[in-house]
């Protein structure tokens, strides 16, 4: 079935765009323009098929950039 539009932003379940994947330390997530600054989740160009993967990226990444922060 061919997709002809969306509902739109407010019944979004996901939404692309962000802060650029080449931006960010992937280790760490650090902002590489901005030392000190830890971004995860939703905040990043990063977006997958419903179904846990952005839950997954979200926990990743959050976990990560935590753990970064704290050391
Ligand atoms: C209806 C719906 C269904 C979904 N179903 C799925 C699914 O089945 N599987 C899947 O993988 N993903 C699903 N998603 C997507 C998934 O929920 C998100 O990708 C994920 O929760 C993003 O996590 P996040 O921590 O980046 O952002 P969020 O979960 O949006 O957390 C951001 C937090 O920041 C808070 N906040 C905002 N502004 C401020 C501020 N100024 N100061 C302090 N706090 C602030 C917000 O209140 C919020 O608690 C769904 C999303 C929606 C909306």
């Amino acid at each position: 079935m061919p997709v002809v539009g969306t509902r739109g932003f407010e019944k979004a379940e996901v939404t692309a765009g962000g802060v650029s994947l080449k931006d960010i330390d992937s280790r760490t997530m650090e902002s590489r323009l901005h030392p000190g600054l830890y971004l995860a989740g939703e905040l990043l160009d990063l977006d997958g098929w419903i179904g846990g993967y952005n839950f997954q990226a979200a926990f990743s990444t959050g976990r990560a950039a935590g753990i970064a922060a704290a050391e």
